[in-house]
């Protein structure tokens, strides 16, 4: 960064620096000082006339000192002899904004001309602009943050139209136990008891020697919807990518664009004279869109050649079906498709999840498996799947509007041992979607978490294992929360644990606030 930048960075800073008996900051005058030796050829506002004999208040002086007029500053900013970053630094943030206002700054783009090194000045610009536009006028005093982020990892790849970044409470449920390594779960979310109960999941799955997984699936989905102008027509290319030759000469194609794409699988469906074609493939330690997105794309491409007459309607037909409901996912699986299942000693049962095997039995057919039929659900069998997961989600910058299929489970429980009196119990998840490189990951703080569970970026020896790490620890989670929501609505500690745990007390008057501690944690589903 110029040492001279910023001469007039920030009106409300430099209001609250230092005066000088005469009203100008020192620290001001000097960075204007600066300003001029590097820069003699700008007309730099001058201090304010002592004899001026205005009246205005001091408010308005300092502002008629700080802004230059419309005129003055647009010839600064596209003085044609130095780059718009330069120019933009000679400006104060005040000025940038009246020329954002007239039109001659579009506030999408304030990253894009201010450059790498004035990344925090564009979004706070950008958060006054749109204040002062809204009618509530609350953005630029808000206590929404935006200092001290690395918005260089956010440009053009996570966010546009920054404005700052919401934090979310990180809480860690745990150790589990999982294929014999133990792990810190963590959680972002703002539902109290959330965290509590998943962690007395992990100690009952714990005392039962921990969760084995196993990995059934791992491909990531893709499926275009092509026309064809007969139904005859898309009849025959639907029976050539059915026939070996076709396959090869798809497959040949779609991997060409990435090292970790291999296509796995193509289903193909005729509706009318559109046809959907669902690419399946794995794709490292990537959640993959991209890369099937890219290979789907040549795959077309090659398929064009031999059938001119098709017209690619739309990459994502929903044959994929990404984020949203859909029975396809649940029977197919997309991403990675993991079971995760224990066995909790009886006497665990008893002293950690306060009931017994059978009543934990009962109420799972009852609840998960009949109740969920008899609503009609795909993928629904489960208490509380998507709270685990998408807390996860959240915390290691994975794509949280996956979370719709991605929490599609099947809880199911048993008597097993001696007499029935342990309990079997597992998860069944088809569709956990999940990468440990590209979208969210590349977050600072999300890259921290992901090294706390040791799977962060690309895995060194085998590619795609951190993902598959990733989703064997999210399903053993999600086996930790249905174990203790549906112990604690087996015992009927729900309602005394949700007053004791989640009752905001900040917004409860006090009269209102129970004093009963829960006998147990659970978590709302
Ligand atoms: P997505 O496909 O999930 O949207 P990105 O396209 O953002 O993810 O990130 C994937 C990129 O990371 C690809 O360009 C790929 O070449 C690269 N990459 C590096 N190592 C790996 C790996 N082990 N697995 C998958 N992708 C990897």
């Amino acid at each position: 960064m110029s040492n001279y930048l910023y001469p007039l960075a920030s009106l409300a800073q430099i209001q609250k620096s230092p005066s000088r008996e005469d009203g100008i900051p020192e620290d001001l005058e000097l960075k204007l000082k600066q300003v001029r030796l590097a820069h003699p050829e700008q007309s730099l506002p001058s201090p304010p006339s002592s004899d001026s004999g205005s009246s205005s208040p001091k408010q308005d002086s300092e502002e008629s000192y700080f802004l230059r007029s419309l005129k003055e500053c647009l010839a600064i900013y596209e003085e044609p002899s130095r780059p718009r970053s330069e120019s933009l630094a000679l400006l104060s943030d005040e000025e940038v904004i009246m020329l954002a206002n007239n039109g001659n700054i579009a506030t999408y783009a304030l990253e894009k001309l201010f450059g790498m090194d004035q990344l925090e000045r564009a979004v706070r610009i950008r958060r006054a602009i749109l204040s002062r536009a809204s009618s509530t006028g609350t953005l630029e005093s808000s206590s929404i943050p935006y200092e001290n982020y690395d918005y260089s990892r956010v440009l053009g790849a996570c966010c546009e139209n920054v404005v700052g970044y919401i934090p979310i409470p990180l809480g860690v449920a745990g150790p589990l136990t999982v294929d014999g390594k133990q792990y810190p779960i963590p959680m972002a979310t703002a539902e109290g008891t959330l965290v509590a109960s998943t962690s007395r999941g992990c100690k009952a799955l714990n005392a039962g020697g921990g969760v084995s997984t196993v990995l059934v699936g791992d491909g990531m989905t893709r499926g275009p919807a092509i026309d064809f102008p007969s139904a005859i027509q898309a009849g025959k290319a639907k029976a050539w990518i059915d026939s070996n030759e076709g396959h090869a000469a798809l497959r040949e194609a779609f991997e060409s664009m990435s090292r970790f794409a291999k296509l796995k699988s193509l289903k193909t469906a005729i509706a009318g004279r559109t046809l959907y074609v669902r690419f399946a493939t794995t794709t490292g330690d990537a959640m993959g869109m991209n890369m099937i997105s890219k290979g789907t794309e040549k795959a077309l491409e090659a398929m064009q050649k031999r059938f001119p007459e098709m017209v690619v309607l739309a990459l994502s037909g929903n044959y994929c079906t990404d984020k949203k409901p859909a029975a396809i996912n649940w029977i197919e699986g997309r991403g990675k498709s993991v079971v995760a299942e224990a066995v909790i000693p009886g006497h665990v049962v008893k002293t950690v999840l306060k009931t017994t095997v059978r009543d934990l039995c009962n109420l799972n057919v009852k609840k998960n498996l009949m109740g969920s039929a008899m609503a009609g659900s795909i993928g629904g069998f489960n208490a509380h799947a998507a709270n685990i997961l998408t807390a996860i989600f959240l915390a290691t910058g994975q794509d949280p509007a996956q979370n719709v299929e991605s929490s599609m489970c099947m809880t199911l429980m048993e008597p097993t041992g001696l007499n029935g009196e342990d309990l079997l119990v597992s998860v069944t998840m088809p569709c956990i979607e999940v990468g440990t490189v590209g979208g969210g990951t590349v977050l600072a703080p999300q890259q921290g978490v992901l090294d706390m569970l040791g799977v962060r970026g690309a895995h060194p020896q085998h590619p795609g294992q951190n993902a598959q790490t990733l989703a064997r620890i999210i399903a053993s989670a999600v086996l930790a929360g249905e174990l203790s929501l549906l112990s604690a609505l087996a015992a009927g500690h729900l309602i005394k644990a949700h007053m004791a745990h989640n009752r905001s007390q900040v917004n409860t008057p006090a009269a209102s606030v129970p004093v009963t501690p829960g006998a147990g944690f659970a978590s709302r589903a």
